[in-house]
């Protein structure tokens, strides 16, 4: 085989694993999407993962990210795991931490899940989180 061959063979393959990691998979939900996108990539301080996913699944929702904004992820990808969704409760894990002094006793953490489990999976063209997903909750909403 010839050499150029193989580096354009190899540049195709690049080239389309980026396009599958770059779409979201069937019934994959927006808030798993760009979690893997994030972990992949990065943020840019731009909403590009959402908006790609919006434009790929749901080009309808046209007020998505108006509606993220209000939720706390006014400026960039990252941001919506910071302030609007979480890992769901039941995938987190205790953390026993042992604490010198006796008065405090043994504090229990929760550490939030290293890997995402595999999508829930979401109706095609909503934009709504599976059950992997919560709410954070702030203050207000209580
Ligand atoms: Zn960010
Ligand atoms: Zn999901």
């Amino acid at each position: 085989m010839e050499r150029t061959e193989i580096t354009e063979r190899a540049e195709r393959i690049l080239h389309d694993a980026a396009s599958t990691l770059t779409t979201p998979t069937a019934g994959e939900c927006l808030v798993c999407f760009v979690a893997r996108q994030l972990d992949e990539f990065g943020c840019d301080g731009t909403h590009r993962f959402i908006s790609h996913y919006r434009d790929s699944v749901a080009p309808r929702a046209t007020a998505l990210l108006s509606r993220l904004s209000a939720m706390g992820a006014c400026c960039c990808d990252c941001e919506m795991f910071m302030n609007s969704y979480e890992p769901a409760a039941r995938l987190w894990t205790p953390v026993q931490e042992s604490v010198d002094s006796e008065e405090w006793g043994e504090r229990v953490d929760f550490k939030p899940p290293d890997r995402m489990p595999p999508c829930g999976t979401t109706r095609r063209g909503s934009t709504k989180p599976c059950t992997n997903w919560e709410r954070v909750f702030r203050p207000r909403y209580r």
